[in-house]
């Protein structure tokens, strides 16, 4: 049986879009309650009954929720310019080692937007 899990956390962190138009909302200061939903997809261990246990997917998250939490992302190491795409990426980068089933990582600036990654 193949299934796909998915865990979710949240941060709160400012951002600036340098790349907008000028003149764009989104090159002006401001911040986000993100939500990230991470996916992980593999065959379930028939004996087990279960993929991966959501607490090994939440430890995975913790240090890399804990890097963003709270900070202006443009200042982090490879999110100059932090989109949500670029977001869902550096993300993905930081999970994949920890989490070898990790099938995509979605983040959401807002109730009505999302970006999911799945990897190149
Ligand atoms: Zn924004």
């Amino acid at each position: 049986m193949r299934v796909q899990l998915s865990k979710a956390f949240t941060f709160e962190a400012a951002h600036a879009l340098p790349t907008f138009p000028e003149g764009h909302k989104c090159r002006r200061l401001h911040g986000h309650s993100f939500a990230v939903e991470v996916r992980v997809e593999g065959e379930v261990n028939e004996q087990q009954g279960y993929l991966i246990d959501y607490g090994d997917i939440k430890a995975a998250c913790a240090p890399v929720r804990a890097s963003l939490d709270h900070y202006y992302l443009n200042e982090i190491e490879g999110l100059e310019n932090p989109t949500a795409e670029n977001l869902a990426r550096w993300i993905w980068q930081r999970l994949k080692p920890r989490l070898p089933l990790l099938s995509a990582v979605c983040v959401a600036e807002t109730c009505t937007t999302g970006c999911e990654y799945r990897g190149d």
